[in-house]
């Protein structure tokens, strides 16, 4: 018990998402629908944390209707990669276990259809969500 009460006090973590960020996260995957859209997340990452400030278009991607990815292995290796958002023009914004699979950084966004303010979503390498703000 004693553990399960400390790893929830060490991965308490909180995602900032800057407004212009979160719009061109909107337009992207607007253009990409119905298919699904996939993108970097660049920010800084410090006690917990994450603050998003920009973002980049991952090389060789590829989408459907019920998938984004790119292969990682042709990423630069770059600290201020914290993770990627991906869209879910259809359904929840609830990871999938193949997100989780592909889980790449500190945290996974999820933004389902229709692409707004209210319908994005963060979560960790586990599937639990963690609180997101948009500043
Ligand atoms: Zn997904």
């Amino acid at each position: 018990m004693i553990t399960v009460i400390f790893k929830k006090r060490n991965f308490e973590r909180k995602v900032l998402l800057q407004k212009d960020v979160l719009d061109s996260i909107v337009s992207y995957c607007q253009m990409k629908h119905p298919n699904e859209g996939i993108l970097i997340l660049k920010g800084k990452s410090k006690n917990g944390e994450i603050k998003i400030d920009g973002l980049v278009i991952p090389p060789f991607n590829y989408s459907g209707p019920t998938f984004a990815g790119f292969p990682h292995s042709f990423l630069p290796f770059d600290m201020s990669y914290v993770g990627i958002v991906h869209s879910h023009p259809s359904g929840s914004a609830e990871p999938s276990v193949t997100d989780l699979h592909n889980f790449f950084g500190l945290v996974s966004l999820i933004i389902k259809s229709p692409y707004n303010d209210e319908s994005i979503f963060a979560w960790d390498s586990n599937g639990n969500s963690i609180s997101l703000s948009i500043v």
